[in-house]
């Protein structure tokens, strides 16, 4: 029989088709009976032994190789003894090639889609991705940013903060939960911790106590999304008072809905909106004049530098009406509260602002189609380790489970692919 099976000291001597399994018999080559690994002594055949191991799929069909293996015992101290097949994973009962064909694939496609393709319990192929996990969480290193982002996601039922890398646009690392006790720790064995020169994150003050103490260098910027929707979200308070006061007629004439319009920027505005917010401006001038008030705190982001911005901020809170908008005039407490830190924008570099949303959807969008039965250390390596994000602009970076691991830098997922990832 041709040797279709390519594995060293055994060779293929029989094969069936069993319900959809291929079940393929092989014999392992005779060889010298093997020393007594106890006293040395030449051992002698003690019968055999017939184990089933799953391979690689052929045919598109599951793989079972029927081993027939000899065993072996010691006359002198009774030690018994079955020598040993290298290609065997024999813990796991695969074939070691079955293993590295799992490994590649766990981390894109279904935990059940591998288990149905190769015959294994669901249970080995999540053992075989876990082990995977465990050696890429110890020998995958990403740079550490210099311009870090941090922000929360909502990701299999609770909220996860997601660090990222902003100068690359890549994700760098992302904890279980954004609380103090899962961020301390992180900033605390944060390699390269100096590095880090800008964090941008939101309002939320435990992100700044928890890294506060352990990047030396970093100065905080708030980033510039958070704080214009809140401008937006108090707009949509004013809107909603507005809304009912607008008569039928007038709400037949407009052709997009009152929501839309007033949360889009000017310069957005198609000509059927700018006809649109024409008869906005005739109808409800109250409402035009909160969308313009709204319009006024982002125009503070369009000031050139620092000084500009804090006269444009002034200036907008000193024409706040004092009996109404009672979301505007929070919005002002709160950028007085985060004053520094909201104004330290013009003092970076570049623009820094987390403005990857769309990037972090894709990873919300992997986890959803996954479903349950993946547990967020899953959903998290998926995100981190993703092989098709983070190859770009270099080769295949999984580590190969016959070679020593070694660790290597590089600086994690790129965010717009992880955007358009579509897996199984
Ligand atoms: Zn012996």
């Amino acid at each position: 029989m041709l040797d279709l099976l390519n594995l060293p000291g055994v060779q293929p001597v029989d094969l069936q088709y069993d319900e959809g399994v291929i079940i393929i018999d092989a014999q392992v080559d005779a060889a010298q009976p093997p020393a007594c690994p106890s006293c040395g002594n030449t051992l002698y055949r003690h019968g055999h032994r017939q184990i089933m191991f799953a391979d690689t799929p052929q045919q598109m069909m599951p793989v079972r190789l029927k081993i027939d293996r000899p065993r072996y015992r010691c006359a002198d101290c009774g030690k018994t003894l079955m020598p040993e097949l290298a290609f065997l994973d024999e813990k796991r009962r695969v074939t070691k090639r079955l293993v590295g064909a799992i490994r590649e694939r766990c981390l894109s496609r279904t935990f059940h889609g591998l288990a149905d393709e190769t015959g294994l319990a669901v249970n080995t192929v999540k053992n075989i991705a876990q082990d995977l996990i465990d050696e890429l969480d110890t020998t995958v290193r990403y740079e550490t940013p210099v311009i870090m982002g941090i922000d929360e996601l909502n990701l299999a039922g609770s909220y996860r903060c997601i660090i990222t890398n902003l100068a690359t646009n890549s994700i760098y690392d992302m904890l279980e939960k954004r609380t103090q006790n899962h961020m301390k720790p992180f900033f605390r064995k944060l390699p390269d911790s100096e590095n880090v020169e800008w964090v941008c994150t939101d309002m939320w003050r435990p992100f700044k106590r928890s890294f506060g103490p352990y990047l030396p260098n970093a100065k905080l910027v708030i980033d510039k999304f958070h704080v214009v929707k809140m401008a937006s979200e108090a707009l949509e308070h004013e809107r909603k008072q507005h809304q009912a006061q607008l008569g039928r007629k007038e709400r037949l004439r407009l052709k997009k809905s009152l929501r839309w319009l007033t949360l889009k920027r000017p310069h957005a505005l198609t000509v059927d909106e700018q006809q649109d917010m024409a008869l906005l401006r005739q109808n409800m001038p109250a409402l035009a004049e909160a969308y313009d008030f709204k319009e006024l705190f982002y125009q503070i982001y369009d000031e050139p530098d620092k000084a500009s911005a804090m006269q444009a901020f002034e200036a907008w809170e000193n024409t706040l009406p004092e009996s109404k908008w009672p979301r505007f005039h929070a919005l002002a407490r709160t950028v007085h509260n985060h004053y520094s830190d909201i104004f330290a924008y013009w003092d970076a570099p570049a623009r820094i602002t987390n403005a990857y949303t769309e990037g972090l959807n894709g990873i919300v969008k992997m986890a959803n189609r996954l479903g349950r039965g993946y547990s967020y250390d899953m959903i998290r390596a998926r995100a981190l380790y993703a092989d098709h994000a983070r190859k770009v602009g270099r080769g295949s970076v999984l580590p190969d489970s016959t070679t020593t691991p070694q660790k290597h830098v590089e600086y994690g997922p790129y965010i717009p692919t992880l955007a358009d990832e579509n897996g199984e």
